[in-house]
């Protein structure tokens, strides 16, 4: 616990841990990814054995930190935490493996971001449970190999594509997260209203499914804040019409796009044409960066058809056009 580079209680700043999932069964969705799991968590306890090192990669929101804590909770086995920015030096890993119990799961978020001696910690660690320790300096410096229990190492990413080959290829259960369908999301609302206590009608619930851009963490938030309107200005229910008004005044669209997603497709319609533009360019214009560029806004908006990538840039897609309610230019034909 003073050790600050572990958080051994997961997400402290998540409001949200009353609505998490604690088992395989009660988490809705990725029904490909949880099957599979199933059966690897299963053999895992029949052979007595670490489960294999897991990846998880996905936009944000879609449930890998969760997953990784239902894996441990499945397993019997321990839960640490910690992600690739906070590990600075080797010595912080190092701390972190020496201190793990059998079979224990390490979740590291954001495991892209790994500072490149700290990955080479975790390359023995995982194929060998074992640590490589230099001792002394120059000359005599020599390398002094320490026992490390069998643990499982589940590693999320945002972006699969900034790992490096070595470390991806220790991976033996890369899982692909997908962005959920309106009806698993109005289960996940369901629940939580329920959970929260909150009398919501079925289009209600649906109403904030649609619009929580496939993304449970986002259905999370818009369910609070409806809750919040609900309470405040109708009476306590959260009905269709209240789930609009809400989400409308929280500046969410019909396809449940924000503001950012809102000015980047205006962006690329009124300035550059309907592209194509590359990342940079639209980095610089928005002032977004250009990872929340390619990690947050772009998946979905690809997902929904309303941009395209090509090999010269983004273009907007005619669907995207239309939400606008602009008019795509006239290209001359072939
Ligand atoms: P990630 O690690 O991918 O960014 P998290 O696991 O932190 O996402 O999930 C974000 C939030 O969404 C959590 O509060 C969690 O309770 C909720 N959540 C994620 N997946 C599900 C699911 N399948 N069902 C219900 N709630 C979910």
């Amino acid at each position: 616990p003073s050790d600050p580079t572990l958080r051994p209680d997961p997400l402290p700043e998540d409001a949200d841990r009353a609505l998490r999932p604690q088992l395989l069964d009660e988490f809705i969705g990725q029904a490909e990814a949880r099957a599979n799991m199933k059966v690897f968590i299963e053999s895992a306890k029949m052979r007595g054995e670490a489960m294999d090192h897991t990846l998880f990669h996905g936009p944000p929101g879609l449930g890998k930190t969760t997953l990784a804590q239902i894996m441990a909770r499945e397993l019997g086995v321990g839960f640490r935490m910690t992600s690739g920015p906070v590990l600075a030096k080797a010595g912080d890993l190092a701390a972190i493996l020496t201190n793990l119990e059998p079979r224990d799961v390490l979740f590291i978020d954001e495991i892209h971001r790994l500072n490149p001696a700290v990955e080479e910690v975790l390359y023995p660690a995982m194929e060998d449970f074992a640590l490589d320790l230099v001792i002394g300096e120059g000359p005599a410096a020599r390398t002094v190999r320490i026992d490390l229990q069998p643990f499982t190492l589940v590693g999320a990413t945002t972006r699969l594509g900034l790992l490096t080959t070595p470390l991806r290829d220790r991976f033996g259960i890369p899982t692909r997260l997908q962005f959920y369908t309106e009806d698993e999301l109005n289960e996940i609302v369901t629940r939580g209203a329920r959970l929260l206590g909150v009398a919501a009608d079925p289009e209600g619930c649906r109403e904030i499914a649609r619009r929580a851009r496939g993304t449970p963490r986002i259905a999370g938030r818009l369910l609070r804040r409806v809750v919040d309107f609900a309470l405040v200005e109708h009476g306590g229910r959260i009905t269709r019409e209240v789930a609009d008004k809400a989400l409308t005044r929280l500046g969410v669209d019909h396809l449940g796009l924000d503001g950012a997603d809102r000015r980047y497709l205006m962006l690329m319609a009124e300035h550059y044409g309907g592209g194509p533009v590359g990342v940079e360019t639209l980095s610089a214009a928005l002032s977004e960066s250009r990872d929340a560029i390619e990690e947050v806004i772009e998946p979905y908006l690809l997902q929904q058809g309303l941009i395209a990538r090509t090999p010269r840039g983004r273009m907007l897609a005619p669907r995207a056009w239309r939400h606008l309610g602009l008019e795509a230019p006239k290209v001359p034909g072939p």
